[in-house]
C-alpha cells in the first residue's frame, strides 16, 4: 500500500515534468534536448541506496529521477525469481530514441526503449516517450533488469551467441516476469499468424524480424516461456540457468531439463497453443 501511496506522488512529478516538457517544447525543444554530440561529462550519477546500482542521467531528467529509482527497486525483486545481481551495473538514461539507437548501435528499431547488457541498461527517457503510463516504466525496468540478473546468473556475456542465449527464451523470460502479456498478441491472434506465415520461425526470428515485426517476435518468446512455465514449473527455468551457468549450452541444458529435447519444443507448444488458444 505504501508502495502505491508513493507511486501516484511520483505520477504527479511525472505528470509536472511532462507538462514542463510540452511547454517547453511549445517555445522550442532546444531547451530539454541536448544537442547531438553532448559529452559523456555532462551525465550526472547517482547510486541508488542499498542496490548496487548507479543511475547516469542528463540534468534535464533530474525531475525524473524518484521514478526511475522506484522502478529499477520494484524490477529487482521481480526479476530475483531467477538469480540474483553478482556486480555492480548502471542504468543511463538517455534523452530521446535517437540517443539510444546510437547508444545501443541498434538503428531503426522504434519500438525500442531499452537495452540490457550484464553490466548496464541504457533506457530512453520517458519524458521522450510518445505514450507514457508509470506502469509501463516499471513492468519496462523488470524485463530489462530479467535480462541483467539471467546474464549475470548464468555467466552469459553480453556477445552472447544464440547458442547460450537463443532470444526467445531470453525475450520471453524478459516478458513474463514483466507481466507484458498486455503487449502481445492474444494466444488466438498468435496462432493464426503463425499458420499463414509458415517461413516466420519463432524460435530463430531473423534480425529483419525482430525489427519489423517486433509484436509477433515478442509475442512469440512470451508465449513459449509461458508454455514452460505453465506446464513445467519455475523451478526448471532456475535448473536451466545453473546448468547454463555450469557451462553446458543452452541445448544440452534444455534437453537434460525438460521431458521432451529442444528441437520438439515448436511442435510440442504449437499442440499447446491450439488447446489453450483463449
Ligand atoms: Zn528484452
Amino acid at each position: 500500500m505504501q508502495i502505491l501511496i508513493y507511486r501516484n506522488y511520483k505520477v504527479n512529478i511525472f505528470v509536472l515534468a511532462v507538462l514542463a516538457g510540452f511547454l517547453s517544447l511549445g517555445q522550442g525543444c532546444a531547451r530539454l534536448r541536448p544537442a547531438p554530440g553532448y559529452g559523456e561529462e555532462v551525465f550526472i550519477t547517482h547510486p541508488v541506496g542499498g542496490l548496487p546500482v548507479t543511475i547516469r542521467y542528463l540534468p534535464a531528467d533530474a525531475p525524473i529521477l524518484p521514478l526511475v529509482e522506484e522502478s529499477i527497486r520494484s524490477g529487482m525483486e521481480k526479476a530475483g525469481r531467477w538469480g540474483e545481481i553478482r556486480s555492480a551495473f548502471t542504468v543511463t538514461v538517455y534523452p530521446d530514441h535517437k540517443a539510444l539507437e546510437k547508444a545501443v548501435h541498434k538503428e531503426g528499431y522504434k519500438w525500442l526503449k531499452a537495452w540490457a547488457t550484464e553490466e548496464a541498461i541504457s533506457l530512453q527517457s520517458p519524458r521522450s516517450w510518445p505514450v507514457f503510463r508509470d506502469k509501463y516504466l516499471f513492468d519496462l525496468m523488470a524485463h530489462e533488469l530479467t535480462h541483467v540478473v539471467c546474464y549475470q546468473t548464468a555467466g552469459i556475456r553480453a556477445s552472447r551467441s544464440s547458442e547460450n542465449a537463443p532470444f526467445w527464451f531470453g525475450e520471453g523470460l524478459a516478458s513474463v516476469t514483466a507481466g507484458q502479456g498486455y503487449r502481445r498478441y492474444s494466444r488466438k491472434v498468435l496462432l493464426r499468424k503463425l499458420r499463414s506465415d509458415r517461413a516466420f520461425d519463432p524460435l530463430s526470428p531473423a534480425e529483419k524480424d525482430i525489427r519489423d515485426r517486433e509484436k509477433l517476435v515478442y509475442s512469440s518468446a512470451h508465449y513459449l516461456v509461458t508454455y514452460l512455465i505453465e506446464t513445467c514449473g519455475e523451478e526448471r527455468v532456475r535448473d536451466l540457468l545453473h546448468r547454463i551457468t555450469l557451462g553446458d549450452s543452452f541445448m544440452d541444458a534444455f534437453d537434460k531439463t525438460y521431458p521432451f529435447p529442444l528441437k520438439r519444443l515448436r511442435s510440442e507448444w504449437e499442440s499447446w497453443l491450439e488447446m489453450n488458444e483463449n
